[in-house]
């Protein structure tokens, strides 16, 4: 991360100008889009296996649904006033005039492929997880791309406040085992179809005394979805919303005393919030509980994940009547609130420098045997002078290297030297898979 192209936003990878003087740029990655290359990829594979390790101890099992989904499926579920559906989907028609789309999101998706596969049969309790890439058609900035990777969980078939301060907590979890400590969880109730629309009504009348102050943005959500307009990044309406009523004070007895469960869930599990009756969530199909957790460190695109119920998900798609509770995080974000953060650590554990023809066949047998035995090992093939190869092993970055030449093989001992400490030492070569296996656990 840390380079940047014009408009293009952050990138994942830095081009050194030595490497643009020697190309001509024939082919270019598409506006908003990246391309994911080493060292980025070392952090991204991380913030993977530790989504993975912490999500599947939780009980969620892997679910991968396809990335081209039909385009109804969004307009039905997100919302057909979004801005998501409105402004910033992937819409094209494929070659027998079906109307498809990149998928904006994942939870859809996955609703989608829960009543498809009818995975509610025999028991409708389901806990799914994915990873993967959305696409967005957006006007770019950092944080905020055209294809960016989410990591989302979603709880099928229970309509329990715990479920809710749980998947909350696997969230907040997650974050601090990737090592993030600077964020905050906001929640709110955006009540249920008893009391969200007379809501929606005293928002209308509030809002309606302002209508000459507002944009036509602002004037077509009032009209389409009055609550997005707590969503507006437009100054003139975030000032309008500081005086405007609050959901939370209006909720139904159920929403309410799910709310209220959902509290002192959280303190149970420790997890600190901020109760922001302001949180309504971009897409339609949210009820009762929505929360988001913002990073101090994130600037304007501060949004780290978010989520929340939604009850009524399941059966609009065709499906029974089942709860559910899911959130999504963006992997980009994550990599942006780490940036900086992490130990350089090593490409390969051991570079081997051979040195003359009986070395060089010794070499080929043990390196192979090497990466058998989980030790990342490298070698150079061309048998250069010990200087050359050293330096190779060093633009590797590698942790340890490896000398045996002539010398060597005669003694029945290879030569272990720590790049970094420059400490070297002989070992055997009867039992050298041991011994190196040993250091490299150190
Ligand atoms: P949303 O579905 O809009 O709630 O997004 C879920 C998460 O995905 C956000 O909290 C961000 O971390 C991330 N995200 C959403 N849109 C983008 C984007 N255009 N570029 C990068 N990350 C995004």
């Amino acid at each position: 991360m840390g380079g940047s192209t014009p408009g293009g936003g952050a990138q994942y990878t830095i081009l050194s100008p030595a490497a643009h003087e020697e190309t001509v740029l024939l082919y270019k990655s598409v506006k908003g889009m990246h391309d994911l290359i080493p060292p980025a990829s070392k952090l991204w594979s991380k913030i993977e296996k530790t989504a993975q390790t912490l999500f599947e101890s939780f009980g969620f099992q892997k679910i991968v649904t396809p990335i081209v989904e039909e385009a109804d499926l969004f307009m039905r579920s997100v919302g057909e006033t979004s801005e998501v559906v409105q402004k910033q989907m992937y819409v094209f028609k494929d070659k027998k005039d079906k109307t498809l789309c990149l998928r904006p999101e994942g939870t859809a998706s996955v609703a989608r492929a829960y009543v498809e596969h009818r995975l509610f049969h025999p028991e409708p309790y389901q806990k799914l997880y994915y990873w993967g890439p959305m696409y967005r058609y957006e006007r770019m900035q950092q944080g905020r791309y055209r294809q960016h990777f989410q990591v989302g969980v979603e709880v099928f078939g229970s309509a329990d406040p715990r479920i809710d301060a749980e998947t909350i907590y696997v969230l907040s979890q997650f974050y601090q085992k990737l090592g993030i400590s600077n964020f905050q969880t906001e929640i709110n109730s955006i009540g249920d179809a008893t009391c969200r629309p007379k809501f929606r009504d005293l928002l209308v009348s509030y809002f309606k005394k302002y209508e000459k102050d507002l944009s036509e943005d602002g004037k077509l959500l009032l009209e389409r979805n009055p609550l997005r307009l707590f969503d507006s990044k437009e100054e003139a309406i975030q000032k309008i919303c500081q005086s405007a009523p609050v959901i939370t004070q209006h909720l139904c007895v159920p929403c309410k005393t799910h709310f209220e469960a959902v509290q002192r869930a959280l303190t149970q599990l420790n997890v600190s919030y901020h109760v922001n009756p302001h949180i309504v969530r971009g897409l339609d199909y949210y009820c009762k509980t929505a929360f988001e957790i913002v990073s101090g460190g994130l600037g304007a695109q501060n949004a780290l994940g978010a989520g929340g119920r939604y009850d009524g998900l399941v059966q609009s798609l065709g499906g029974p009547d089942i709860p559910a509770f899911g959130f999504a995080t963006g992997i980009e974000r994550l990599m942006l609130a780490l940036e900086g953060t992490q130990e350089p650590g090593y490409d390969v554990d051991v570079f081997v420098c051979a040195l003359g023809e009986k070395a060089q066949a010794f070499a080929f047998g043990l390196v192979n045997k090497m990466r058998m035995q989980n030790i990342s090992t490298e070698v150079d093939y061309e048998d250069r002078a010990l200087k050359k190869q050293m330096q190779k092993a060093d633009r590797m970055n590698a942790r340890y290297v490896l000398i045996v030449g002539d010398t060597e093989i005669e003694k029945g001992e290879a030569v272990l030297r720590n790049m970094k400490t420059k400490v070297q030492k002989d070992i055997s070569f009867s039992n050298i898979l041991e011994v190196l296996q040993r250091e490299i656990l150190k």
